[in-house]
């Protein structure tokens, strides 16, 4: 395979040509908010969502757009033609506040560092189809503006790795009682026949996944309430589900070792994923 092409600060180059200072507060401070947004069939997934969420993600940080709105989206065309291939790929897009002398208060007159790359998404794997996928809950360890999407993401990384480490492919999390979301996902729960996911807030990720999976699920009358999950719901839920931009929808089937509903991916599950497939089928015949 051919090197990436990656854009830096106005330059598109080589991955391994693309170098950023050790000063960048990025690196030091993990001082900057990112995005992660799917491109199927070349075209950038609810790409209107992700731009206004990075901008509420900059103004969060205090950092201003540093390309605006139809740079971002030149910027990110001309990466993905240098980048398409066979296979759908994500674009991971981030800003920091620069490089500067090490002080944690904002340095002056400094330009943003601006990168963006594509990576490979793999479709739903069969197995997970078939069988669903194993998640822990842990206690919420992280700060009170999960809204934002920033890259400091030391206890979200420390949590998904306990998860690793006991077999399971994520962490759903529990703050004061309630579920909030998972390390790297938002979670929806199946309860006699109604789907229920956390309200946004300065506690989650507002997942451009999870408004979609809302969006279409009371398109198709199915019965969706953003509404308080108490973290002891879960045992008992019918299905669970995961959602990212990377992984679509995502059926947990085990919780901390226990079975979840049948122990097997559940009916509700399995319709969504068929209409969340017909949605992006049906925009990319539009796109085409
Ligand atoms: N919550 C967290 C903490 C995340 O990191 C992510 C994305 N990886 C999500 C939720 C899902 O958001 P989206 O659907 O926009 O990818």
């Amino acid at each position: 395979m051919s090197t990436p092409i990656v854009y830096l600060n106005g330059e598109f180059l080589p991955a391994d040509e693309a170098k950023v200072s050790v000063l960048d507060r990025g690196f030091v401070f993990g001082d900057g908010v990112y995005e992660v947004i799917p491109v199927y069939g070349r075209h950038p997934f609810r790409l209107d969502q992700h731009l206004d969420r990075l901008e509420r993600s900059l103004a969060g940080i205090r950092l201003a757009d540093p390309l605006g709105r139809e740079r971002w989206r030149e910027v990110l065309e001309e990466l993905i033609r240098q980048n398409a291939g066979e296979g759908d790929l994500s674009v991971y897009l981030q800003v920091t506040r620069g490089v500067a002398r090490r002080d944690h208060g904002f340095p002056d007159g400094v330009q943003p560092t601006v990168l963006a790359m594509c990576n490979p998404i793999a479709p739903l794997d069969p197995e997970v189809a078939e069988h669903g996928v194993a998640a822990i809950t842990l206690d919420d360890i992280r700060w009170q503006y999960c809204n934002i999407k920033a890259i400091t993401l030391l206890p979200n990384i420390l949590l998904r790795q306990q998860a690793l480490e006991r077999g399971a492919v994520e962490a759903i999390l529990v703050r004061d009682g309630l579920v909030t979301e998972g390390a790297a996902s938002n979670v929806f729960v199946v309860r006699e026949g109604v789907l229920y996911t956390p309200p946004t807030g300065p506690r989650l990720l507002p997942g451009i996944t999870r408004d979609l999976v809302v969006e279409l699920a009371r398109d198709n009358d199915i019965d969706c309430r953003e509404q308080d999950i108490p973290g002891e719901a879960l045992r008992e839920a019918e299905e669970i589900w995961l959602t990212s931009s990377t992984k679509e929808i995502v059926p947990v089937t085990r919780l901390d070792e226990l079975p979840i509903g049948s122990g097997r991916p559940g009916p509700l599950w399995q319709r969504l994923y068929a209409i969340y497939q017909d949605y992006k089928r049906a925009l990319r015949e539009a796109a085409a």
